[in-house]
């Protein structure tokens, strides 16, 4: 079965269409991000010119597509959306350019896996609104230069570090999306728990947010399994002492970790005496892909503090010991 935390896309019903704020006012939480686009916004907007182009990065989850559709929404133009694998060719991407209305929002999630010379057709678009094409091969070949109208790209990455800095030089807006508060998932949680017409307790509210990894996601997720569990008890509502019991049952535990989560930092615990060991090492002994560590389970437990990232590898904190409910085994350094 698909673990809950993973922050992954999954097919998205219409109630969580519903969920999704529409505005930069309606979005709770990334005061610092809504505060940027709404000055450049504005800005833009004035000049009668595009928007530049954004970057928006941070773990799955954290509403970066949400707010890429917010911007479009904001400057009054077209929203088209496609990722970096599904573009295998020059040819994808220029259909893509050729196709926008000018000032629209081409938004591209997974940026960073772009293909290298794919990237290459997308700096001059970016930059001056052209398109090199080569038509043909060998010496038949010949280039083509497209004019676009004036577009915004907006990229959306996991991690901007697996960028090439070329890329990433050419985004005007630059803007880091981080963990929201548990007030904030508090929120987030109350407003999908009116839009599924689900009686929630305040506390019950507190509790799904607490354990939601710092994740819009994850919280909604976590709502609907916890009302789906709430439902087959026979409870109408749900408060604080249902959803501890569901979450339990779906083994989150207080802080928001899953057992793929405790695996991870047991591992590091038992089998490399608590660090540091290399991410690459982790993946293979825990058979999970190095992505999902990297993306997914190592920045929230960082978060927390359970978790250090040093050039040598990861190393389990003191937190992360007790976590687990072991102590720091005596002479480590820490
Ligand atoms: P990302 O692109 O970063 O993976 P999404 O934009 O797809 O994240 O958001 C994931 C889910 O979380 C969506 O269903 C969205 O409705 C919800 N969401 C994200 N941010 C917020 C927010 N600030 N308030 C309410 N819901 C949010």
């Amino acid at each position: 079965p698909e673990r809950l935390v993973t922050g992954k896309r999954a097919e998205e019903d219409a109630a969580e269409l519903a969920l999704r704020p529409q505005t930069l006012d309606d979005f709770i939480g990334q005061k610092q991000v809504r505060e940027n686009l709404k000055i450049f916004i504005a800005a833009a907007k004035g000049r009668g010119e595009a928007l530049d182009h954004v970057l928006l990065h941070g773990p799955p989850g954290l509403g970066k597509t949400t707010m890429a559709q917010i911007v479009a929404r904001e400057m009054g133009v077209g929203f088209r959306a496609t990722s970096g694998p599904v573009i295998q060719k020059a040819g994808d991407l220029a259909a893509q350019l050729t196709n926008l209305q000018p000032h629209d929002v081409l938004f591209i999630d997974e940026i960073h896996r772009l293909n290298p010379a794919i990237e290459e057709v997308l700096y001059p678009a970016m930059e001056d609104f052209q398109l090199d094409l080569m038509i043909g091969e060998g010496p038949a070949a010949r280039s083509v230069r497209i004019e676009l109208p004036p577009f915004t790209l907006v990229g959306a990455t996991t991690r901007s570090g697996l960028m090439t800095r070329p890329l990433r030089e050419r985004f005007g807006i630059p803007l880091r999306m981080i963990f929201y508060t548990p007030d904030e998932l508090e929120t987030i949680v109350q407003r999908a728990a009116r839009v599924l017409k689900m009686s929630l307790a305040p506390d019950g509210s507190a509790e799904i947010a607490k354990r939601s990894r710092g994740t819009p996601r994850v919280a909604n997720r976590l709502l609907r399994r916890v009302r789906d569990f709430a439902a087959v008890a026979g409870n109408a509502g749900v408060d604080a002492r249902i959803a501890d019991a569901a979450l339990t049952r779906l083994e989150v535990d207080d802080r928001g970790l899953d057992a793929m989560d405790r695996r991870y930092l047991a591992c590091i615990a038992e089998n490399y005496g608590g660090g540091p060991v290399g991410a690459e090492t982790l993946a293979a002994a825990l058979a999970e892909q190095r992505d999902v560590i990297e993306d997914v389970i190592e920045p929230y437990l960082m978060q927390l503090g359970l978790l250090m990232r040093t050039p040598r590898g990861r190393l389990l904190s003191e937190g992360g010991y007790r976590h687990l409910g072991l102590s720091i085994p005596k002479g480590q350094k820490q």
